[in-house]
């Protein structure tokens, strides 16, 4: 038996409470009472399974005070960050999953083309058991959107939190079964990074993953042993491009808001923004005026939360400090702050270079550089000269703006606003390159958690068409282009398939050949 996790408070280092650190056993016995409960749950009608995450989303309503101070406790975070994410964030993502599952995941017929005596309908399949392992930033939403998809889907679902914010999910399950969820069709498995490594070995069907890039490729690698299916939502960089006629007023606050909620511990916050030379200044001046008065601490009285863990305070420092250290200049904040709690103060770099890591890497703090560039073009350059591909947001006179939303790299590109989208269920959120593959939320995220069933149904009584597929000399060469020409060309080919084809009716007719092709 491993050690249990203590799971503390980053502002106040308090006990929050303890959690099993579950080995590879532990985690087989999960996966295998998840595969048990799995058929019955899939048997279910869409309509009754919507019923359940309905339910389970009033449940969760009921409990977001509790549920946000859990948040809370756990990552140092405000309540009303918690409120709006996790829980206003967790119960969008319920009621999407309940309305669309039917039309997303049911029978859909298709058209079965020249083949017209077939009828064909796709129809999405649970996987069976699926693997949720998640971050610690936000630590109800991160899993639930995932667990919410895969559930709606007939699916069930063995979830592996972060080892920061585990107690979190056990109160998920708390709800979702006092929601009236058959007892092992959620299930969680809490403890370390081996907990995790475990869950990716065991009978799973599907693992879907958040967290980081490296902890995401070693998933993907391991994963790829067996060709278990993965999805990743792995971190982000993402850039702000600021441009001539934007309003600066409303792109300098939500920019700041858009990095510094959550203390920048989001995937999507801003990490870097490219300002247009001729509006630079007023634009920077707009942002330090606002970044200035930012409260930083712990309670209902301050703006910014902790820095939730020790590594990740480590990381944004160094980060910091190296940028200064080759010639980045600190306009706001630039240090960690002294406790108790665990705190950095928000930062506005200014003269900061393209290489340096605090451009480069993801930092996942409350770090904002302001680079200045001639034009949009050197804008687009710089924030697509990443390896990650997640959000960005683009602020100008709407219609130019939007027209550069294909020039960016990016899974998500909002337009003169900033991090919300996260907040629209309807909208698929993922990235590309390092920032990963799938999707969560959306029509998308149902499908993530399902696979794709043709059916095709002859409808019967009709020529049958093998008879002209053998013997192969029946049709023969000749008769084989002749098809094509008439089923896929147009016009004067079409028509000259036809004709040729005609010719070989009466070799159709004979039962078998003798002659072979001519
Ligand atoms: P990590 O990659 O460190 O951890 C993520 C999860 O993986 C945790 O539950 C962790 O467990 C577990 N884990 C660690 N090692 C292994 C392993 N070898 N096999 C299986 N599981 C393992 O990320 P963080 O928790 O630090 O989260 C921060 C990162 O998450 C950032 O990069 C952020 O951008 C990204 N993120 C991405 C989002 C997106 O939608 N794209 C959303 C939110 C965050 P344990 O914590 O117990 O070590």
């Amino acid at each position: 038996m491993l050690p249990e996790i203590e799971v503390r408070s980053p502002a106040t280092g308090d006990l929050v409470g303890t959690v099993p650190n579950l080995d590879a056993a532990a985690v087989d016995a999960l996966v295998a009472r998840a595969r048990a409960a799995q058929p019955a749950w899939s048997r279910l009608p869409f309509g009754e399974r919507a019923r359940l995450l309905r339910r389970y989303r009033e449940r969760l309503v009921a409990r977001a005070d509790e549920v946000a101070e859990l948040s809370v406790r756990e990552t140092g975070k405000l309540a009303p960050e918690a409120l709006f994410v996790d829980v206003l964030g967790t119960a969008g993502v319920a009621r999407w999953c309940a309305r669309r599952a039917r039309a997303v995941l049911g029978r859909r017929r298709v058209p079965s083309g020249f083949l017209l005596h077939k009828r064909c309908y796709v129809v999405r399949e649970p996987y069976g058991v699926i693997g949720v392992i998640s971050a610690w930033n936000w630590p109800v939403l991160n899993g639930m959107r995932a667990v919410l998809p895969a559930i709606a889907a007939g699916n069930s679902v063995v979830m592996k939190p972060s080892e920061v914010a585990p107690l979190s999910a056990l109160l998920q399950r708390e709800i979702a079964t006092e929601a009236g969820w058959p007892e092992d069709i959620f299930l969680i498995a809490t403890g370390a990074g081996d907990t995790g490594r475990a869950l990716v070995a065991s009978a799973l069907d599907k693992i879907s993953f958040t967290g980081g890039v490296e902890t995401g490729r070693r998933i993907a690698q391991q994963a790829a042993q067996r060709l278990l299916p993965v999805s990743l939502e792995l971190g982000g960089s993402d850039a702000a491009i600021v441009l001539r006629g934007a309003d600066l007023a409303r792109a300098a606050s939500t920019i700041v808001t858009g990095t510094f909620y959550n203390a920048g511990q989001n995937c999507t916050s801003l990490e870097r923004v490219y300002v247009e030379a001729s509006i630079y200044d007023e634009f920077l001046a707009r942002v330090v005026e606002a970044t200035g008065p930012l409260r930083v601490g712990a309670g209902d009285a301050v703006d910014i939360g902790c820095i939730t863990t020790a590594a990740q305070l480590t990381k944004i420092e160094e980060q910091v400090n190296d940028a200064v250290a080759q010639g980045a200049r600190v306009l706001v904040g630039g240090r960690r702050l002294p406790g108790p709690g665990r705190h950095f103060a928000p930062t506005v770099l200014v003269d900061v270079r393209q290489e340096m890591d605090i451009i480069q890497l993801e930092t996942f703090g409350p770090v904002l550089p302001v680079v200045k560039v001639r034009d949009a073009a050197e804008a687009l350059r710089l924030a697509n000269d990443s390896s990650f591909g997640l959000g960005s947001s683009i602020w100008g006179p709407k219609r130019l703006a939007e027209r550069l939303v294909p020039e960016v790299r990016a899974g998500m590109t909002l337009v003169n606003d900033a991090v919300l989208n996260a907040l629209v269920p309807a909208l698929p959120f993922g990235g590309i390159g390092e920032s990963g593959t799938g999707r969560v939320h959306g029509d998308d995220g149902l499908r993530e958690m399902s696979w794709a069933r043709s059916v095709m149904v002859d409808r019967g009584g009709g020529a049958r068409e093998a008879a002209l597929l053998y013997p192969v000399d029946r049709l023969g060469r000749a008769g084989a282009l002749a098809a094509v020409r008439l089923l896929a060309g147009r016009g004067r080919v079409r028509l000259a398939g036809l004709g040729q084809l005609l010719r070989h009716v009466p070799r159709l007719l004979r039962r078998g050949s003798q002659g072979g092709e001519q």
